[in-house]
């Protein structure tokens, strides 16, 4: 008899994650349930080649604190197949490695969505997987659909949340506490992460 292969509906939510904040877990549970998936593959990016100008934190404090943020939130599951690859992460790799089976929406901010164009094999990527997109502040919708015609636009509040935006709260001294899961700002005050002078 051949194997009894399931379908999975999965969504891929990456990034650098640096660090997971709210915005994110909105993103994942939005795409969830308004698309009915069955799971969301939360993605760390070990090396992402969009940010080699900048210092990003090492690929395991990113593990550690996507690994929170999924902990007890249903139907999210971390997946560490990005910070164990070498060289830089390019996400075709990671969709071609998912059972063929497998139905596979990209989960992406507008910012991200926009820029898609540019990543490695950006026509393969759009082959294997649907694009659903959230609004994200600043972002015209109208770019991202001249960008990706065909797009899936999830409906959330535009969230002014990032992990830059985080990283400065922190080296400033602020507290971002509840704009992050408390697992993870706990994380964050243990390791000392964003401090100035912190090379973590
Ligand atoms: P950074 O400022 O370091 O780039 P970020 O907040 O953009 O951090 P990323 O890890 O770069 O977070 O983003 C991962 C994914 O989540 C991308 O698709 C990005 O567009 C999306 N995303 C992040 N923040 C938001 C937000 N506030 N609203 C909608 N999408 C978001
Ligand atoms: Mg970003």
């Amino acid at each position: 008899m051949p194997p009894i292969l399931t379908a999975v509906h999965r969504g891929i939510l990456g990034g650098t994650f640096d660090p997971p904040h709210l915005a994110h877990l909105v993103a994942g549970n939005v795409a969830l349930h308004q698309l009915g998936l069955d799971v969301v593959s939360v993605v760390p990016a070990g090396a992402p080649w969009q940010k080699a100008n900048r210092l990003v934190s090492a690929a395991e404090h990113r593990w550690q604190m996507v690994r929170l943020a999924c902990e007890g939130v249903d139907g999210f599951e971390p997946d560490d197949r990005e910070v164990r690859r070498d060289g830089w992460t390019y996400t075709i790799d990671t969709l071609e490695a998912l059972p063929a089976e497998d139905r596979l929406v990209l989960i992406l901010g507008a910012d991200a969505a926009r820029n898609l164009p540019s990543w490695q094999r950006a026509a393969d990527v759009i082959d294997r997987a649907s694009i659903a997109v959230l609004p994200r502040p600043g972002m015209d919708p109208a770019e991202v659909e001249s960008a990706i015609p065909g797009v899936i636009w999830l409906d959330a509040p535009a969230l002014d949340i990032s992990g830059t935006d985080l990283r400065h709260r922190v080296a400033a001294g602020s507290s971002i506490r509840f704009l992050v899961p408390d697992s993870v700002f706990e994380y964050i005050e243990l390791h000392h992460l964003y401090r100035p002078n912190d090379d973590a």
